[in-house]
């Protein structure tokens, strides 16, 4: 098959005709004026439709107490819920508060509150942005474009580090950590990463809860998101609160989770987690912003789900939903592009992303293109700081929401597109 042949073998001439077939195909397709759309990290209706008991009337509105539920209190969440996800994730309860539907929210809440109020008696952060000289947060990449948007937003700077397959680079943060005091931060999706489903081995957790930090409030971001969501193959992760303790650092590290991709997005619940400290810190701000959560939806999630157990039989279902998507992607990269050298990929285990990587300074080409024949793919760069690929090579593909139909046309254009790119930048 021509397309199994490594590009560099061409001549420029075989190279040439190569392009120009591709080009005769890519108008074909783009005569056809589809709508496709590989950037939404969104359940499928049908997954969604897995969740649907959780709309129907609840029996009861009380928790175990007696506590009403619709009304007032329990600012940190009810303890049933607490239970449920402290036996789900192996945290302590007393370690947990429920918030409200958004991870994302409670990451932006507890990073808002470090720079206005500091954390240990520490200066607040923000203190260091108005003298000039603002605080850093190593971001591994690629990574997930939201937290990097957090950081834009506060003011904080951020430093990439490679994100290696068992997670980040550790030779550089521990160095890094070590000599600047201004670092006070690393964001951390610990299992499935988005987009590169990167899982962290148990050498790599081990060091980032016991590495020796410049900054005495350095905290790890550890957003746990994908934590329960495996598609192929269950991964373990250690418990990076217990390496804490044993390393003298209770209070290093946040830990958020959700179930905005276990429920609903948009109407799950989300959780942090932390040291004593850290949480009665957040207690305090918490309780000055709100008087408490939705205490119904984190009644209506344990009354539908009950056991952790269930949980884990649910996100079994939601995987076989899943799996034929990911198959999908990873049969027409493979047939595509496999030994052409214009591209390698991540065959992730579980989480809701792929990874690819193009040529050097091809990814916004590829995007562009696949763009002009009607598929829409996550913008180029998004997966590093400030949107800057400096290779210009990364492209995160997002293959829940389409339907199988639509997905295979999707990745059809989108291979193309790669092998466009790749072929005019090596003939240019
Ligand atoms: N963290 C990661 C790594 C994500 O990929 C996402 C959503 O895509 C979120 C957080 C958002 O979580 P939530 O819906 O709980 O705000």
């Amino acid at each position: 098959e021509d397309t199994m042949t490594p590009i560099n073998n061409y001549t420029q001439e075989e190279l040439t005709k190569e392009l120009q077939k591709a080009k005769e195909e890519y108008a074909s397709y783009q005569r056809q004026n589809l709508n496709l759309n590989l950037t939404r990290g969104k359940p499928s209706p049908s997954q969604l439709d897995l969740s649907n008991d959780l709309l129907k009337e609840m029996d009861g509105y009380l928790l175990e107490d007696g506590t009403d539920a619709r009304n007032y209190g329990i600012l940190d969440g009810i303890p049933e819920c607490k239970r449920l996800f402290a036996l789900l994730l192996g945290l302590k309860e007393e370690a947990l508060i429920i918030g409200g539907n958004s991870s994302l929210n409670l990451m932006f809440d507890t990073l808002s509150s470090l720079c206005l109020f500091g954390t240990g008696g520490e200066k607040p952060w923000i203190y260091y942005s108005l003298n000039g000289t603002p605080v850093k947060f190593l971001c591994p990449v690629p990574g997930y474009d939201r937290h990097f948007t957090c950081c834009e937003e506060l003011g904080i700077e951020m430093i990439p580090v490679p994100l290696l397959d068992d997670g980040p680079d550790m030779e550089q943060v521990k160095k890094l950590v070590k000599a600047d005091p201004l670092i006070k931060g690393i964001w951390c999706v610990p299992l499935h990463s988005n987009p590169s489903g990167v899982c962290y081995s148990n050498e790599v957790v081990s060091m980032l809860a016991s590495m020796e930090t410049a900054a005495p409030d350095f905290r790890i971001f550890w957003d746990n998101a994908y934590g329960v969501h495996h598609v192929y193959e269950e991964v373990s992760l250690k418990n990076i609160f217990e390496e804490c303790q044993v390393a003298g650092y209770p209070e290093r590290v946040y830990y958020f989770f959700s179930t905005s991709k276990i429920t609903f997005p948009g109407a799950g619940v989300a959780l942090v987690a932390s040291g004593p400290s850290n949480i009665a810190e957040l207690k305090k701000h918490m309780s000055a912003q709100t008087i408490g959560h939705d205490k119904v939806n984190q009644l209506r999630h344990v009354k539908y789900f009950k056991t952790p157990e269930n949980i884990r039989l649910h996100m079994g279902e939601l995987a076989k939903q899943l799996r034929p998507k990911f198959d999908l992607v990873e049969t027409w990269l493979d047939r595509e592009l496999r030994g052409t050298g214009l591209a390698d990929w991540t065959s992730p285990k579980g989480g809701y992303f792929v990874s690819v990587n193009t040529l050097p300074h091809c990814a916004r080409r590829t995007v562009q293109l696949a763009k002009e024949a009607g598929v829409v793919l996550t913008k180029a760069g998004a997966t590093y700081p400030y949107g800057k690929d400096e290779a210009d090579s990364n492209i995160r593909i997002a293959p829940s929401y389409p339907n199988l139909d639509e997905l295979e046309t999707a990745m059809k254009i989108f291979t193309l597109c790669v092998k466009i790119a790749g072929m005019e930048n090596i003939l240019e």
